[in-house]
């Protein structure tokens, strides 16, 4: 059994595990990072997170085969090197350079969205398709495009954005610029965002008294939790919701056509209660319309560590 580590490079931490070849996490440890730190010390938080996590597995470096970093924004896998990222302040940081200065070992870098659908592809919900794309509906959308069992990275590496693809013309501004992108319409702050303003409107609404009338305790779960409670509000929150992420998959499965769409991030929790009325409405709008077979859309099933196990699955 081959060992690998896994680094997962956060705004705030860096998470890093010890992980075999079929997903399995030995030991894990987590650094935090400075927010304003130079690119040289968050590599060193990255490494001492890797070096604690092998000393808990009881292994030496010798028993691993490479470390992976999964990272914010556009890295290149070929140089070494992390290109840009904007939350992060970085630009063409030397990253596989810098941690073999710590570690020396094979270093494989790609971005954090595209570790997470490796993770998804090697050992979770999409382990027994070749072609997949996992979305990530969190703070924004990631998604990363496994394409035979390979991440699809583009030419540039920055392709599988399509939390970037526009879904209204004019639409909302988004923090990449543009107006109406996706990930504006389908990220859980997107659903907090409705959740307040629809709250505001509706006093008489199941979501005040969910959360005592509070805006700060509005999360993307209560719109759900007040729908299922028949609540007129909350439904209408989660209909419009399921409206928008329908659109944006069906595009998604309309340009790759993937055997399988995994969704992971908080709002994936309500599992059936969401992919039951999604799949109708994504079965309605993708072009092929009566084929044998349609994509799969299914929750993800790597949780927290997607990103380290995708990450140490670089290796591979
Ligand atoms: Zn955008």
């Amino acid at each position: 059994m081959k060992k690998y580590i896994g680094i997962d490079l956060g705004g705030m931490s860096a998470k890093a595990g010890i992980v075999t070849d079929t997903g399995e996490i030995l030991a894990k440890a987590t650094k935090p990072t400075k927010r304003d730190g130079t690119y040289q010390e968050i590599l060193k938080s990255m490494a001492d997170a890797a070096l604690e996590a092998l000393k808990l597995s009881n292994l030496r470096i010798e028993d691993i085969e490479s470390v992976g970093i999964g990272s914010p924004g556009t890295p290149d896998n070929e140089k070494g090197v992390l290109v840009y990222t904007n939350n992060l302040n970085f630009r063409n940081v030397p990253m596989r350079e810098e941690m073999q200065k710590h570690i020396n070992l094979p270093v494989y870098i790609d971005n954090d969205a595209n570790c997470a659908a490796l993770a998804e592809s090697v050992a979770g919900a999409a382990k027994d398709v070749k072609t997949s794309i996992t979305f990530t509906l969190g703070t924004g959308v990631g998604s990363g495009i496994i394409i035979n069992n390979k991440i699809y990275s583009g030419f540039n590496y920055a392709a599988s954005e399509f939390g970037h693809t526009v879904i209204v013309v004019d639409g909302l501004l988004c923090t990449c610029g543009r107006k109406g992108c996706f990930e504006q319409y389908a990220s859980a702050s997107s659903v907090i965002r409705e959740t307040k303003i629809a709250a505001e409107k509706n006093p008489e609404s199941k979501i005040n008294e969910l959360t005592g009338g509070n805006p700060e305790k509005i999360d993307a779960k209560v719109a759900f939790d007040a729908a299922k409670l028949g609540d007129k509000t909350g439904q209408e929150i989660v209909d419009n919701y399921i409206k928008y992420l329908a659109a944006g998959l069906a595009n998604a499965i309309n340009a790759i056509e993937p055997e399988m769409i995994v969704l992971g991030g908080g709002v994936s929790h309500e599992g059936e209660y969401l992919l039951k009325p999604l799949r109708e409405a994504i079965y309605k709008e993708v072009y092929t319309r009566e084929p044998v077979i349609f994509t799969k859309i299914e929750t993800a099933k790597m949780g927290n560590d997607a990103g380290i196990i995708g990450a140490a699955m670089l290796g591979l």
